[in-house]
């Protein structure tokens, strides 16, 4: 059927790429669960194997349910193509090597989820790529540390657990004006919240395994490309083979073909499938964790126990102009963090909330805490996890129960410590 009409982005992130599947009209992808494909002709296998037509070899290149879910995430964040990846951290990979080299460097912030900062602070290090840590709000700070040797700006656009937002505007042209693309993470905002590649990103990634996929049930990353970044460059020489087989869209390739397929970061169908159903409930899900997070913030706040609330959502917060109009006024995230008496009131709070998960885990359907000091950064030396993580911080994501459950949680567990 031809599209008359450009749908809104909830109706996409349920119809996108649906009628175009030849699958008998299902509503959802099947679930393709083969390690290979078989081709009719040898011709068919060898011009796959060229690259000339999108048929499918083996799961650890490509897989029907996994295309669809790629393409439907391309759409979604505007980008123009997509590879999907088994986890988050499969997708940093891919995306941070296919633009590294030894004797490279890189800008990222100096606030980043805990896998992300070992990554770059401990084992690209290993292989002579040097990452220089800025402070994601200062734009001097940015400036500063780009140089020829820079490959690319990587940013998360709500810092895991600093909650600040990077102006992705300022950042892009930045990271334009010296020649070197700006990847986020975008895994805390989700492309309903915002768009990075609209704002002048060049590549964004997602951690799936959060909001995408929604119920906590599927691990999965992606890598979504805008398909505008000029690999001609000066700094990309490199690049030159992919430019002639792909053109603006030489990145993905190189990625895809270098890195996804031989480091084997394909997802399991089963998860993509996850994932794309996931997708469906995505816009109406983003309005309950982002209502529920302003609630909280605004009764955390009131607690006389409470220390501090970090949440974008407060005027006076650093981030919160930033927030307000990168964020289209949809709001500002749905996890905050806040700060108790000392280390053992954390203990107490967490062991006596009812209904409230203490997991390792964000942007599921299910609200849920974590003290990352004791946990996520337990192996970190003391001054970077103090710098990472205050001993007094809790880490709250915010799901889409009913408000005043989560609130009566948080209310009871407070009076009990
Ligand atoms: N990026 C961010 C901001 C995250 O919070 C996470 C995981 O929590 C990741 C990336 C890594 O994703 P995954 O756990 O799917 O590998």
């Amino acid at each position: 059927m031809t599209q008359k009409r450009s749908y809104h982005f909830e109706t996409r992130a349920i119809h996108e790429g649906l009628k175009d599947s030849p699958w008998q009209g299902a509503t959802l992808p099947p679930i393709f669960q083969t390690a290979a494909h078989y081709h009719e002709t040898a011709e068919s296998l060898s011009n796959t194997f060229a690259g000339k037509t999108e048929e499918h070899i083996y799961m650890r290149l490509s897989n029907p349910t996994s295309r669809f879910l790629e393409k439907k995430l391309a759409s979604l964040e505007s980008g123009a193509g997509a590879v999907v990846a088994g986890s988050g951290m499969a997708a940093i990979n891919n995306a941070c090597l296919t633009l590294l080299r030894t004797g490279d460097e890189f800008v990222a912030s100096k606030t980043l989820f805990m896998s992300t900062y070992t990554l770059f602070n401990t084992i690209f290090r290993k292989y002579g790529i040097t990452v220089k840590f800025v402070d994601p709000m200062s734009l001097d700070d940015i400036e500063a540390a780009i140089n020829e040797k820079t490959r690319f700006v990587y940013m998360e656009t709500i810092t895991n657990p600093g909650m600040e937002v990077a102006d992705i505007k300022a950042i892009a042209n930045i990271a334009y004006s010296h020649g070197a693309p700006l990847i986020m993470d975008n895994t805390l905002a989700s492309p309903w919240l915002c768009r990075p590649l609209e704002l002048g990103a060049d590549i964004v990634m997602h951690s799936t395994t959060k909001y995408l996929s929604g119920h906590g049930a599927a691990i999965g990353g992606v890598v979504v490309d805008a398909g505008k970044f000029d690999w001609t460059g000066e700094k990309f020489q490199d690049f030159a083979p992919f430019v002639e087989q792909k053109g603006n869209l030489a990145f993905l390739h190189r990625m895809f073909k270098e890195y996804h397929v031989n480091f084997g970061t394909a997802p399991a169908p089963f998860h993509s499938f996850l994932t794309a159903m996931g997708l469906n409930t995505l816009g109406i899900r983003m309005e309950r964790h982002i209502a529920n997070a302003v609630k909280a913030a605004d009764f955390l706040k009131a607690q006389p126990k409470v220390e501090w609330v970090n949440f974008p959502g407060f005027p006076d917060h650093k981030s919160y102009t930033t927030a307000k109009e990168q964020f289209n006024n949809k709001g500002f995230g749905a996890m905050l963090t806040f700060g108790l008496k000392d280390q053992t009131t954390c203990f107490k709070f967490i062991d006596r909330l009812e209904m409230i998960l203490n997991l390792a885990n964000l942007g599921d359907c299910k609200t849920l805490i974590i003290h990352p000091y004791s946990s996520q950064y337990i192996s970190f030396p003391e001054a970077l996890k103090n710098q990472l993580a205050d001993p007094k911080l809790l880490r709250l994501s915010l799901g889409i129960e009913h408000i005043d459950d989560i609130l009566y949680d948080l209310e009871q567990a407070l009076t009990a410590v």
